[in-house]
């Protein structure tokens, strides 16, 4: 490639990048001028409105841009220190904290974040911290399963479940934030052992999202599927179509590791300080306002999620589906046992 031409490639991919930046939501840089750059994995209808509400209160602007996690993630990697993001919100500590590892966040301390945030669902050093949170339960076919015959996610290695089990593929980062979560407490040698005799059970191999699990579960397929609660509540509340709603109706949740137990698999999704933030000062006022009262009940509501902070009420929904006891395990735990978990996975067959 010739200079002329090379520049001029340069040129194009510079202005595809403007464009891209500019139809998103015209982030601005913005160093001085009261507002704040957000790069939000969460579609534009589970913030926008929490957004306007916080522009109204402090007078702050807020620009957004939406897109898939693995593709924001990578653009705050590709911009570096030059990335106009001074937040990031995502789903998964797994997520989180690969964040963390590429270097592109950086630590915030909050008095106010640090109390109205349960230790176990922030980073510890103020690397990210948890704005919803979600569980990952077991979900049976009324009529088929018994919920006495259900315990814990290890109770589903059993033989008597060959054959009955749906789930997603392991390259979903909450199928390895699950497993991360049984590394944590358990070592090695066990949970692999129980992860292939688990794999074992499938009822066939692992394709589709969340959602598909349950209706594949509904129509017969299988016996038993492992979802997050908020695809089970989006089901349920789905008015657009009723082959979803009836699929949801069918099954219902098991909370496993009850008890004695640890708690059921909890995960979150998150927001972190950019390692370019330029808007520090507005970007933790915005941080601070998602863990209000108000911004917390609307947050988990709109997309049938548990607040992160104590005194919310619950949505009727979620309400319906009972109280249990999550696993306290700090998550980012999970992302640390990441690589462990995925590894243990392929070698269990699970694909
Ligand atoms: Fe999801």
């Amino acid at each position: 490639m010739n200079a002329l031409t090379h520049f001029k490639t340069k040129l194009i991919a510079g202005l595809v990048c403007l464009a891209i930046l500019n139809t998103a939501s015209s982030i601005a840089n913005a160093s001085d001028s009261g507002e704040v750059n957000l790069y939000s994995a969460r579609k534009e209808q589970l913030i926008k409105p929490l957004l306007d509400k916080f522009t109204e209160q402090t007078g702050i602007k807020v620009n957004f841009v939406t897109a898939g996690a693995d593709a924001l993630l990578k653009r705050l990697q590709t911009e570096g220190q030059n990335s106009p993001a001074d937040l990031f919100i995502t789903t998964d500590a797994g997520r989180l904290n690969r964040a963390q590892q590429e270097g592109v966040l950086q630590s915030i301390k909050s008095d106010v974040l640090e109390k109205a945030i349960p230790e176990n669902l922030r980073e510890p050093e103020g690397f990210w911290y948890g704005l919803s949170q979600r569980a990952r339960p077991i979900f049976y076919v009324k009529g088929k399963v018994k919920p006495e015959e259900l315990s814990t996610y290890e109770a589903l290695a059993d033989e008597k479940w060959k054959g009955r089990i749906c789930i997603r593929s392991s390259n979903n980062i909450y199928n390895q934030s699950l497993v991360a979560s049984m590394l944590a407490h358990d070592n090695e040698e066990h949970v692999e052992a129980w992860a292939k005799k688990f794999v074992a059970n499938f009822a066939k191999p692992p394709k589709g999202g969340d959602r598909d699990q349950i209706k594949a579960a509904a129509a017969g397929q299988c016996d038993i599927a492992i979802a997050n609660t908020y695809y089970y509540g989006a089901m349920l509340t789905n008015t657009k179509d009723s082959k979803e709603k009836e699929a949801a109706e069918a099954v219902a949740i098991f909370w496993p590791n009850q008890g004695e137990g640890r708690g059921t698999h909890v995960n979150i999704s998150g927001i972190a300080l950019t390692k370019s933030a330029k808007n520090k000062e507005q970007a933790l006022k915005l941080m601070e306002f998602l863990v209000s009262k108000d911004s917390q009940k609307w947050y988990a509501d709109v997309n049938q999620e548990y607040p992160v902070i104590a005194d919310v009420e619950w949505s009727e929904l979620l309400k319906s589906w009972g109280q249990f006891k999550a696993d306290t395990l700090n998550l980012a735990k999970l992302g640390e046992l990441n690589s462990e978990a995925v590894k243990l996975m392929d070698r269990a067959g699970w694909k």
